[in-house]
């Protein structure tokens, strides 16, 4: 088998760490944020793998964030977000720079505004306690992403969604911090969003405003309800994953072509192409990242050659 692709860095790193300082956050005002190193990434995403983060960083206010940021900036080390970890896979040599993560103890705050048909709320919550509160207050427009792990912040980064919606599709305005620690708001006509990706590619999204529709409460929790079901049928939401590894080619379905290729239940070390899912790779005990990275050229590979289609990874990978 090939050694495994490099796939192209992720939009929201900032670049290699070039000359960054061995100890960037020593001796400095962070604004009493505190900093660990060799902080292990893997029980922090689904996938379970993976290596440590040089830097790690759980700011409690936009103050400790905004200081982590800039120091960045100044001393030019890398520093990426980290969500829920869902859609995530970090290679077993793990990354340099500063890893940050809005902790959902501070960055979780929700305030609804039924009237209006809004609700605003921090990017660090996890997006089913916006979707559970969104629709208990009687607010379409979320309840169809119900079942999708993760944050907001990391939602709107991706875009996610289902079938029947994305989350872009009624985000009205967000609140981001840009590399540089400058806050500001990027509003609708500002943002676009396509299958699997937003215009939100500055570093850290902090707030986001959504606009819903007034509804039945017990309509949209049936909605819900109905969608988790089938979620749960055709996903092994039991086991270690980071959900769909690869986009659906325009008119086709990733799962489908891999299926199809002959490719569900194959294994490389302990990560294995689910058998219930064929766009699912699910990681099981002694699992490296490695594995999972073999395993996505292997499905890569193979549909290529069988059907002349290119996958794209939806995965992101540090
Ligand atoms: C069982 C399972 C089912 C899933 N089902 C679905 C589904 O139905 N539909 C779907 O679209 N996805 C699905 N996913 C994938 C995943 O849950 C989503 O992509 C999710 O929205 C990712 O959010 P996260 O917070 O975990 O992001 P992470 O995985 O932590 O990060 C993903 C990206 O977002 C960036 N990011 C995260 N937070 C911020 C922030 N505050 N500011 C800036 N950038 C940020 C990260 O830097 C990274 O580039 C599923 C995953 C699993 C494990």
């Amino acid at each position: 088998m090939n050694p495994p692709d490099v796939p192209a860095p992720d939009q929201n790193a900032d670049g290699d760490a070039g000359d960054a300082p061995a100890e960037p956050f020593a001796d400095v005002d962070l604004a009493g944020a505190t900093v660990s190193t060799d902080e292990p990434l893997a029980p922090k995403t689904w996938l379970r793998v993976g290596g440590p983060a040089q830097h790690f960083a759980e700011p409690t206010d936009r103050n400790q964030l905004q200081a982590l940021v800039k120091r960045c900036a100044e001393t030019d080390t890398t520093c990426r977000l980290l969500g829920g970890g869902s859609n995530l896979l970090v290679r077993d040599e793990g990354v340099s720079g500063l890893v940050i993560r809005l902790p959902k103890e501070h960055w979780s705050e929700l305030t609804i505004d039924a009237e209006a048909g809004t609700a605003t709320v921090d990017c660090g919550a996890p997006l089913s306690h916006l979707v559970a509160e969104t629709v208990k207050a009687g607010l379409a427009g979320l309840e169809t992403l119900v079942g999708i792990p993760g944050t907001v912040g990391g939602a709107l980064h991706g875009n996610s969604g289902g079938r029947h919606a994305d989350v872009g599709s009624v985000c009205d305005s967000v609140e981001v911090m840009t590399r540089s620690g400058e806050i500001v708001t990027r509003t609708r006509d500002e943002l676009s969003f396509g299958y699997r990706r937003s215009s939100l590619d500055e570093l850290c999204l902090l707030r986001a405003t959504f606009a819903l529709k007034s509804a039945d409460p017990d309509d949209l929790a049936d909605r819900a309800r109905k969608t988790w079901i089938l979620k749960k049928s055709s996903q092994p939401l039991s086991h270690q994953s980071a959900g769909c590894v690869f986009m659906n080619p325009r008119g086709q379905s990733a799962g489908d072509l891999i299926e199809r290729a002959g490719l569900k239940g194959t294994r490389v070390g302990g990560a294995e192409v689910s058998d219930r899912h064929g766009n699912f790779i699910v990681t099981g005990e002694g699992a490296q990242s490695a594995d999972v990275l073999r395993l996505i050229d292997l499905c890569r590979d193979t549909v290529r050659q069988r059907t002349g289609v290119e996958l794209e990874t939806e995965l992101r990978i540090w």
